[in-house]
């Protein structure tokens, strides 16, 4: 890996953080806050949150088995994906490269950076070919895009393929695993240590089922998190945000059923969509959702809609013509899909 200095832009390696109210006064208990110009009244609401999350980073290195200084936590996956940018690429200069398909938030992002998006097709299997990948690199190419397992195909990259680019890569390379609570592959941020150019994407948003609070965490070392931390908006995570998360973390138990009957669900599901007239194709899936190839999809896709379902066509995407991805729903929520989808003439 190069440096972390020559990767990161050079105003932000010099940057000077904005130093808020509750950065500056750490230390011995106090009773009366008149540094943060806050209102005294209406308790409960009435303070800024703690910039740095410290509270619910500890809870969260316990229950993701990571150092609470390896953690960033921002407003979704996606403010983690606007600071890679932020941080590492200089607009109109530096360059990334990303797998294809892929979630496209990485693409949004580098425009609204302005910076260069290289996307590399997959195999037709969806596997990651690593030559390819890397042979997209070049002295400009800051950040390399990996999620696995990979939204909208659904399964996992290769292991030793990610572990192929992260050694080769000189630069930061970004494996996105919001799906990875699915599948029982080794998480890479247990491998932190091994690969100083890692950051591991996670969040609330999926088996965690709190979407709606918008929480996403980056593991990283503790030198790119300091990064992060000094870009970001002093009060990036709400108050309300994180006493609801704390609440998840309490009802991991909760979680783990809910994981399980996912998977069930998931295990019935796709042998039934794969057997029915209209489906060419499931494909085999990591995630809690699945990628299925019709013979018609988007005439499928508007005659769920014309019942109440919402399925995503994905048939516009790159390698995946005529596929619908289809999220693995309750019990009665897959039934209702099934019955429509047996009906469909
Ligand atoms: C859903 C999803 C996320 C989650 O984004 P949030 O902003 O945390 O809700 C991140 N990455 C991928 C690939 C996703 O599909």
């Amino acid at each position: 890996m190069k440096s972390l200095q020559e990767l990161t832009r050079e105003n932000i390696w010099k940057l000077k953080p904005y130093s808020c109210a509750r950065d500056e006064f750490k230390g011995r208990a106090a009773e009366v806050f008149l540094d943060a110009n806050e209102n005294p009244y209406n308790q409960h609401f009435n303070r800024y949150p703690d910039p740095l999350q410290e509270e619910l980073k500890a809870k969260l290195a316990t229950v993701k088995q990571v150092p609470a200084a390896s953690i960033f936590l921002g407003n979704g996956s996606d403010e983690a994906i606007d600071l890679v940018y932020r941080v590492f690429c200089e607009p109109r200069q530096d360059n990334v490269v990303a797998i294809a398909p892929t979630y496209g938030m990485y693409a949004v992002c580098a425009d609204v950076n302005d910076v260069e998006y290289r996307a590399v097709e997959l195999n037709p299997d969806f596997s990651l070919d690593a030559d390819r990948l890397l042979a997209a690199v070049d002295a400009q190419t800051k950040v390399i895009w990996l999620c696995s397992p990979n939204n909208p195909t659904g399964n996992n990259l290769d292991r030793q393929a990610i572990e192929r680019v992260l050694t080769e890569f000189q630069g930061i390379v970004v494996v996105d695993e919001a799906y990875s609570d699915f599948n029982d592959q080794r998480p890479f941020r247990f491998d932190l240590d091994r690969f100083p150019n890692l950051i591991v994407l996670n969040t609330f948003s999926k088996l965690w089922a709190s979407a709606a609070i918008r929480l996403g965490m980056a593991f990283a070392s503790p030198e790119i998190i300091a990064l992060f931390n000094k870009v970001k908006y002093p009060y990036n995570v709400n108050a309300l945000t994180q006493q609801q998360a704390m609440k998840t973390l309490d009802n991991m138990q909760q979680v783990q059923y809910w994981r399980a009957t996912i998977l069930k669900e998931r295990a019935q599901l796709l042998p039934a969509v794969a057997e029915l007239p209209i489906c060419k194709a499931v494909y085999p899936t990591d995630a809690n959702f699945l990628l299925a190839r019709m013979t018609d999809a988007d005439r499928i896709y508007h005659y769920l809609v014309d019942r109440g379902i919402v399925v995503r066509n994905r048939s516009r995407v790159q390698l995946c013509g005529n596929c619908l991805r289809i999220t693995i729903g309750t019990p009665q929520e897959n039934n209702a899909l099934l019955g429509a989808l047996r009906q469909y003439r």
